[in-house]
């Protein structure tokens, strides 16, 4: 049997990089599942489509064109890592995410990603809907102030412009509209570890992590 860890939580909650660490000290795959929405978000904007579209989005989910290789994410053959980190982007993203017929869209191509010698997955329904039966499911939590300011900095590095009131009332809109959806609503699995990184470091996060994977 393939391993998989799971890494669910809010918006910057460290998910991430925590995620891509582990998988490294693993040997294991990544999945970040949340770059499956943008990518899908990103598409459908450029393709004019309206984003209330359930069924429009969901073909474009479906015959998503996207391939991951090392840190680089591609559309077709244009590399889009960047350009999928931008807010409009995420924030088209969990709209789209709301819509029932799109995660049925993404659900095989998820399924795909686990392969041998193991799969990290990253996401907000990864330990609930994607993969029930993972050997280790984590939910990240930190405070909004926190992640407000992991995102302000992120966004800075990558030469985006920001601004904190807004990043605050966007993650909160976000963080609101994950909850409350009527399909895969973001909430811990019964049987997952809780971790609040408000206070931690990526890497203490990575060797709690790593610890409850070797008990
Ligand atoms: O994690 P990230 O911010 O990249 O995800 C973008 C959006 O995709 C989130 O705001 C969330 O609404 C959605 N998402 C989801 N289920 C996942 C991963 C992401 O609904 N497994």
């Amino acid at each position: 049997i393939i391993p998989v860890i799971t890494i669910d939580g809010p918006t910057a909650s460290g998910k991430g990089t925590v995620a891509s660490r582990v998988a490294e000290r693993l040997g294991f795959h990544l999945l970040d599942s949340g770059a499956l929405y943008r990518l899908t978000a990103l598409s459908a904007l450029r393709a004019g489509a309206n984003l209330a579209d359930e069924t429009a989005v969901a073909q474009v989910g479906h015959y998503l064109d996207c391939s991951f290789v090392g840190d680089q994410v591609f559309l077709g053959k244009e590399e889009v890592t960047e350009a999928i980190r931008a807010e409009e982007v995420g924030n088209s993203a969990s709209r789209i995410a709301a819509l029932p017929a799109v995660r049925q869209a993404l659900f095989d191509l998820q399924l795909r990603f686990r392969t041998a010698p193991g799969l990290v997955a990253d996401g907000r329904d990864m330990g609930t809907v994607i993969f029930p039966g993972a050997q280790l499911k984590v939910f990240l939590t930190a405070s909004v102030a926190a992640r407000a300011e992991r995102r302000y900095k992120q966004l800075i590095g990558k030469g985006f412009s920001a601004n904190m009131d807004g990043l605050l009332a966007d993650l909160q809109a976000r963080d609101a509209r994950d909850m409350n959806r009527a399909v895969a609503p973001l909430a811990p699995a019964a049987d997952a570890h809780l971790l609040d990184t408000s206070n931690m470091t990526a890497d203490e996060a990575v060797e709690q992590v790593l610890g409850w994977y070797a008990e």
